[in-house]
């Protein structure tokens, strides 16, 4: 909390308070926590449609080892993932719990992006269809509406295609443009977002995607009108916040969990 939440007021932050669930108190908890929330991200993304065959990965740091992360196995559909599906995987690329494959473009772009931020616990990438569609175009997103303003300033543009994700170089290449920022547009493949908690990246994945669909739409009939930087700025510091980040996914996550108990196991 503090800086992130200087453009909220008093009863803002007393109701996020209030809604946010208490820090954990041990690494199995925060574990656990990290592993559910991940794996009903998964069911989301599968809902939304954001699979495109083998393509689309999620990661999230492990509590103890913050070398290693755990991830999607390539081949398992993102809406009917469980936490136990989930694959440990060290600083290596090997497996070291669970059973099944890594993607070779997710332990790219992860591990590069885990070790060059360890302020983040989690990074989604996927080939989702309006993030796919406003990549080829080599722009940044305007602030054209409240909910892109959380993007405003924090967003970047990998501004280069090479082929897959392959090689390490090209991971590292990615986690640099990404810089300090919480997403990048990766140009003529998809989108990435990191959070400082699993569902900061998740909440961030649907809103990035949303906002690409809404300029896309608006660009298609007219010429959107930009919000000012300076109000874009003050608007970016409240629903751009972490806390309102990791807010914004637990109505979804209850919801998750109540129709797929199964997810959580
Ligand atoms: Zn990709």
């Amino acid at each position: 909390m503090g800086a992130e939440l200087e453009g909220l007021s008093r009863d803002a932050r007393a109701v996020i308070d209030a809604l946010l669930p208490p820090p954990t108190q041990s690494v199995e908890e925060e574990r656990d926590r990290r592993l559910a929330y991940l794996a009903a991200g998964f069911r989301l993304f599968g809902r939304y449609g954001f699979d495109n065959g083998v393509a689309g990965h999620m990661s999230a740091r492990d509590p103890a080892d913050h070398d290693r992360f755990w991830v999607n196995p390539v081949g398992r559909p993102f809406s009917m993932i469980r936490v136990s599906d989930l694959l440990l995987v060290d600083s290596d690329g090997t497996v070291v719990k669970g059973d099944g494959q890594v993607n070779l473009a997710a332990f790219a772009i992860h591990s590069a992006v885990h070790r060059a931020r360890p302020d983040v616990v989690s990074a989604a990438h996927t080939h989702s269809r309006y993030g796919r569609a406003w990549s080829t175009l080599g722009r940044l997103l305007s602030p054209i509406s409240q909910d892109a303003c959380a993007f405003y300033g924090d967003h970047a543009l990998f501004d280069r295609y090479h082929g897959p994700v392959m090689e390490a170089t090209e991971g590292e290449a990615i986690a640099a443009a990404l810089g300090h920022h919480k997403a990048a547009i990766l140009c003529n493949h998809g989108l990435l977002t990191v959070g400082g908690s699993v569902e900061e990246a998740v909440w961030w994945f649907l809103a990035f995607e949303a906002a690409c669909e809404a300029q896309m739409l608006a660009e298609s009939v007219g010429e959107p009108r930009p919000i000012s930087p300076e109000h874009a700025a003050a608007t970016a510091r409240q629903v751009g916040s972490p806390e309102i980040g990791r807010l914004s996914f637990l109505p979804y996550f209850a919801e998750v969990t109540a129709r797929e108990p199964d997810v959580l196991e």
